[in-house]
């Protein structure tokens, strides 16, 4: 969680919430955090009353955002997200101290304050799901990764698959043929290899390497170097008939690859 810092496009201020988000879904009754009324002019007079100058509060339901300050015509207008309603005395002092000169001390008791708190912080909305289009102009990848997935996993891969965007064109010393985001379970292939004159077998290994990686995660290693292409995953790459051909297609036709247009 950050302090101090307004993330772009975070919304304008919203009024004092009045009911934040529930605890814990699975908590039955929902217990249910209130802000009481006039939350917002309660802190504004103690934290006066501790700066010894005029406060502003301005309560906000941020996910990013809890503690901001400016001074604004000579008060100080702080926006506080709402866990901030039901804050003790330290928490109140941390908040005052943190406008004067030992921001750093007064930070750590902040950042404490809203670890305690985090349920509150209400979730951010999910990602959009980046779109994916799996039919080339040649190679249709959604159909590649159904077969392999029959053949070599039994079902058991569950990704999305898609053709990467094109880059800068060029001349390039090396592409990455495809990468596969553990995250989002998605693999993506290179474009260039979306072209009549790489065949589908070399397409093939290419998506077949991708699907590895769902059943071969990263590793750390004894000395914490992360492992990604281990032993094990290698062994199963080999296991992929038509590796040897593949690669000597690679090996001998790479540059088809690597003179890329846009
Ligand atoms: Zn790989």
């Amino acid at each position: 969680m950050r302090q101090l810092l307004l993330f772009p496009g975070e919304l304008a201020p919203r009024s004092e919430p009045r009911v934040a988000v529930e605890l814990d879904p699975q908590v039955r009754p929902p217990r249910i955090h209130v802000v009481p009324d006039g939350a917002s002019l309660v802190l504004a007079s103690r934290l006066s009353s501790l700066l010894r100058e005029r406060v502003e509060v301005e309560l906000t339901d941020n996910a990013w955002t809890m503690v901001s300050y400016r001074r604004v015509q000579g008060r100080l207008r702080f926006r506080l997200h709402h866990m901030f309603a039901r804050a003790h005395e330290p928490v109140m002092r941390a908040l005052a101290g943190f406008t004067g000169r030992n921001r750093r001390a007064h930070g750590r008791a902040i950042d404490e304050y809203v670890r305690q708190n985090r349920e509150l912080i209400r979730p951010l909305a999910p990602r959009p799901q980046a779109p994916l289009s799996p039919c080339g102009r040649v190679h249709d990848l959604a159909e590649i990764y159904a077969g392999l997935n029959a053949r070599h996993f039994d079902g058991s891969i569950h990704a999305r698959i898609g053709w990467g965007r094109r880059g800068p064109g060029g001349r390039k010393r090396s592409i990455k043929m495809g990468v596969y985001f553990h995250d989002q379970k998605v693999i993506r292939i290179h474009p260039a290899l979306d072209d009549a004159r790489v065949p589908r077998y070399f397409v093939e290994m290419v998506v077949f390497h991708e699907m590895l990686h769902q059943i071969h995660p990263p590793a750390v290693d004894a000395v914490g170097r992360r492992i990604v292409h281990g032993p094990d995953f290698r062994a199963a790459e080999r296991r992929f008939p038509g590796y040897l051909r593949a690669r000597a297609w690679e090996k001998a036709h790479l540059h088809l690859l690597l003179r890329q247009r846009s």
